[in-house]
């Protein structure tokens, strides 16, 4: 037998009982007569002690023992003189009386404990053994949980977990795909599904009701800390639902996981229209742990004789409390600079900074008086103490600058709190967006999705300029500033989805082409429906406080797509490619 107990179970109650025990060295220390070793599987940590004067063969047998040496140990649990108590076994120790090596190892490249001394790629090479280390192994386990609680309460509520095939044509969801040759159709490739979203749609239509998948959706996109090439989502679609319906099911189940995850009971979740929250906060998915919110300057600050703003579409600002004081001209021309980095591209920052003893000082002084800024202060609540940011421009643009300055400050002032989580629905989305480059008009959330009730006579009979103010009965769920999940109420009707299709520059043949089984489908008594997807590594990084989803996959790609562990992507031989029918003479090309 190689065990009685693992290593995170005994306790002082234990106490003289005999126990096999077995895991890996984490560390041993030697005092001559003494040896003690931690030894270390997935429960926990244990103590064992070699006394030279009870057995010196063993004893010898345990100063060799190498770190991450596997081991079985037979032993006595015993009180220990010197307790631990960061650790749950910290009362006790093992008093060994034989052990048997089972592994040798060889020396880690990194250490294998909380905080390690490995960088990110050496990590990632050698992952497993980056998984013993307990704060990775921790965020797999709370993963599995949170995907076992995501099943609990969606089968709860009548949810069917259907599988989808990997194998499939592209679905536009707006980033690449990625492609895999077919051997029995030459010339012909599957795409990997972004997301399982048409055939989720086509289970509606088949009268599944509620399906959900926890999934694998792939995407050939550049990648970042929060993006991955395969990422997995918790994919849902209900039939004959409203908006409201899809969001208090979904609202539920974060509920749920919050409480059974982590204890916490969220308050019920404010609803803000896209509009509002680009007014408010200059994005669509706000960190609303702080406020700091925009206040709109132009009724005020126009037409005072200060041309960057008479000739700006939108002045707007921010207040910055109590800083004035740690805020030094050095600071601010820091903060200037930071803001006209190519990333976010403003021309400046203006500033009024209200000293604690009355004094302003702004980079407008010259424009506007005294008595002008102390106006200023009094519409956007700003005391001495304080500083305003404000920023002019092309609205859009402002706010978007100004959003990462509202980030940046909540940043710096330790405003973004990981233990509050402040969850929101955005909702009614633009259902287009128009490209200036392109000239066409994208989907902003996706193909499918339905414009509002109110809107769709306008989106069969407006012309142009009418498009681009069609509202989308669409919603995001944000969590302090991150975007959790998407969805919307689909267009269920075949003359509308053409219309749709027409709108987003498809001709006839290609959405046929393209979507033909779909708008088919529609003809067979498609019923209303509508759906989420939750981005299941994401959330799990919130959870936790954290944004990098890396260390909640167990075997990640690094930023360049590569899995540098098994090495991949990777050429393969002449052989296959013939068989693929993609044997390019490379070199002669
Ligand atoms: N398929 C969508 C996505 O991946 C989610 C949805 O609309 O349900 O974002």
């Amino acid at each position: 037998m190689y065990r009685t107990h693992n290593c995170g179970a005994l306790r002082i109650s234990d106490v003289g009982q005999e126990v096999v025990l077995s895991g890996w060295n984490q560390a041993s220390r030697d005092f001559g007569g003494m040896t003690f070793v931690d030894l270390r599987d997935r429960y926990g940590i244990t103590q064992l002690v070699f006394n030279i004067d009870d057995n010196k063969e063993l004893a010898e047998k345990a100063q060799k023992l190498g770190r991450e040496y596997v081991l079985r140990v037979e032993g006595v649990v015993r009180e220990r003189s010197n307790k631990n108590p960061n650790r749950p076994t910290g009362d006790i120790e093992i008093e060994v009386r034989s052990m048997d090596i089972l592994n040798g190892s060889k020396t880690p490249p990194f250490t294998i404990e909380d905080e390690t001394d490995g960088g990110d790629d050496l990590r990632m090479k050698y992952r497993y053994l980056d998984i013993r280390r307990a704060p990775v192994r921790e965020n797999l386990i709370f993963r599995s949980k949170l995907a076992i609680e995501t099943r609990k309460y969606l089968s709860d509520n009548d949810f069917v977990e259907v599988e989808t095939p990997n194998l499939i044509k592209s679905t536009p969801e707006g980033a690449r795909d990625f492609v895999v040759p077919s051997r029995m159709n030459p010339g012909q490739f599957y795409a990997l599904p972004q997301s399982p979203q048409t055939f989720k749609q086509l289970l509606m239509v088949a009268g599944m009701d509620r399906y959900f998948q926890i999934v694998k959706c792939f995407r050939d996109e550049d990648l970042r800390a929060d993006r991955q090439p395969e990422f997995t989502q918790i994919d849902c679609e209900m039939a004959f639902v409203t908006r409201d319906e899809v969001l208090d099911t979904f609202e539920g189940l974060t509920k749920h996981l919050f409480k059974e995850t982590l204890g916490i009971e969220l308050p019920d979740f404010p609803k803000i229209s896209y509009d509002e929250a680009m007014t408010r906060y200059g994005s669509d998915k706000p960190d609303t742990r702080f406020g700091m919110e925009f206040v709109e300057m132009n009724d005020f600050a126009k037409g005072q004789g200060f041309g960057v703003f008479d000739n700006s579409e939108l002045v707007v600002g921010i207040v910055a409390k109590g800083i004035a004081s740690e805020y030094s001209n050095k600071n601010l021309k820091e903060l200037t600079e930071w803001m006209q980095r190519p990333q976010i591209g403003a021309k400046g920052l203006v500033y009024v900074k209200f000293n604690e003893d009355g004094s302003i000082k702004s980079t407008v002084g010259k424009f506007f008086d005294d008595e002008a800024l102390v106006n200023w202060g009094n519409r956007m609540g700003a005391t001495p103490g304080d500083i305003i940011f404000a920023l002019s421009g092309e609205a859009e643009k402002t706010r978007k600058q100004l959003n990462e300055l509202r980030l940046e400050m909540g940043r710096r002032l330790g405003l973004m709190d990981p233990k509050v989580f402040n969850p929101l629905w955005v909702v009614d989305f633009p259902l287009l967006e128009w490209d200036e480059e392109s000239e066409r008009f994208h989907a902003m959330h996706h193909p499918f999705t339905a414009p509002k009730k109110e809107d769709e006579q306008r989106m069969l009979t407006g012309d142009h300029e009418t498009m681009k103010s069609l509202r989308a009965d669409a919603y995001d769920l944000v969590i302090n500033g991150v975007e959790i999940g998407g969805g919307s109420i689909r267009i269920h009707d075949r003359d509308l989805q053409s219309k749709n299709f027409d709108l987003l520059g498809f001709t006839k043949e290609e959405a046929e082409a393209q979507f033909g089984f779909l708008l088919g489908a529609f003809e067979y008594g498609a019923p209303p429906h509508g759906g989420i997807a939750f981005g299941f590594d994401r959330l799990c990084a919130v959870l936790n406080g954290q944004n990098s989803i890396r260390d909640f996959i167990a075997f990640p790609k690094n930023n360049q797509g590569r899995d540098i562990m098994i090495d991949a992507p990777a050429p393969v031989d002449q052989e296959q490619l013939k068989e693929l029918h993609l044997d390019l003479d490379l070199e002669n090309k």
